[in-house]
């Protein structure tokens, strides 16, 4: 393989650019109806698309979990139990989380599921609230980033043959002109 700096060099500045683009931006989450803080984007860890909404470690104590838990009848939310998140200052349902559900939603249980519908948020770089629904709250997937550090150890493993070579070479070389 080639040694290839600049193919390295770009692959480094898009995955940073990818990552600043959306929820790695700071940001904090309101309720799209009372602008009440909900969360903000240390606790956001993901989203999921079938159920259009943004996955949350943390939520702010504005966020109201219900004491009734519903059984989803069809759907996405077929067979899965779950309450509804509620904004505490308006009331307004801005999402909800599921404490039980089968294996294909498995992941999700227990975040905090906030619906990209209901929700706003204000980017703080940019001075500006925008709906949840325009960005993209996706993680990088690790496979990718493991691929990017394997390419970096290829590259750095090359060199250092390159280096191995080139000592190996000139020290036959010093041999040759000492006789
Ligand atoms: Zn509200």
């Amino acid at each position: 393989m080639e040694f290839d700096e600049s193919r390295i060099m770009k692959q480094t500045k898009s995955s940073k650019m990818s990552k600043e683009a959306d929820h790695k931006q700071r940001m904090t989450l309101h309720c799209r109806h009372c602008n009440t803080v909900l969360g903000d984007s240390h606790g956001i860890c993901g989203e999921i698309k079938c159920l259009d909404s943004i996955l949350c470690l943390r939520v702010t104590d504005d966020v109201v979990v219900s004491a009734s838990m519903e059984l989803g009848q069809k759907g996405e939310m077929a067979k899965c139990i779950y309450s509804s998140l509620e904004c505490r200052v308006c009331c307004s349902a801005v999402g909800k989380v599921i404490h039980s559900a089968p294996s294909r939603l498995a992941m999700v249980r227990s975040l905090f599921l906030l619906n990209k519908a209901n929700i706003s948020c204000y980017i703080f770089k940019r001075s500006l609230m925008v709906k949840a629904s325009t960005l993209t709250f996706d993680v990088k997937p690790l496979k990718e980033s493991m691929d990017m550090m394997k390419l970096q150890f290829e590259v750095q493993l090359e060199e250092m043959t390159r280096i191995k070579i080139r000592l190996a070479e000139t020290s036959v070389t010093s041999k040759l002109v000492k006789k």
